[in-house]
């Protein structure tokens, strides 16, 4: 499997409650190395534009709202089959589901402050990776 990277976010659940450390040990830990990283304010816009592919779904507003509730932490994961070794890290979206051991399980307040976001593809990882960084910040 070739070496692959993937699109990161630390939601604003996380970040209030200092598990910006704890969730990035877990990320390590499953063989993820951080190879970019940057925290921010997401404006209206840039949440509304990040999500847009769920611009039609009933939570949408709610998603947007509480994507700029706080700072989130941006950051690209380098590893091989990265997308999917991230997916398999956070657990499943509804940590009511999520298995044991994984960010979700461990850190999700609910279904919608779920801790982290993670791209869940190659080619949403593409498109998400350089609407948050430029190549010159990735640095393997
Ligand atoms: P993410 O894209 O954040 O990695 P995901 O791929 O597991 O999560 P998606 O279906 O893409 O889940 O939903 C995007 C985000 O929207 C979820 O992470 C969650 O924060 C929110 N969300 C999803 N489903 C619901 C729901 N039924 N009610 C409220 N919020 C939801
Ligand atoms: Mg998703």
């Amino acid at each position: 499997m070739a070496v692959e990277r993937t699109l990161s976010i630390l939601k604003p659940d996380a970040t209030r409650r200092n598990l910006t450390g704890r969730i990035n040990a877990a990320l390590e830990a499953a063989g993820l190395r951080i190879v970019a990283q940057r925290r921010i304010w997401l404006s209206t816009a840039e949440a509304e534009a990040f999500y847009g592919e769920h611009k039609a779904r009933g939570f949408f507003r709610d998603l947007v709202s509480f994507m700029t509730s706080g700072p989130v932490v941006v950051q690209v994961l380098e590893a091989e089959g990265a997308v999917a070794r991230n997916r398999e890290v956070m657990g499943a979206t509804n940590p009511a589901n999520a298995a044991e051991g994984t960010i979700r399980k461990l850190f999700a307040e609910s279904i919608e402050a779920n801790s982290v976001h993670g791209s869940d593809g190659p080619e949403s990882a593409a498109r998400e990776i350089s609407f948050f960084f430029a190549a010159v910040d990735i640095v393997g």
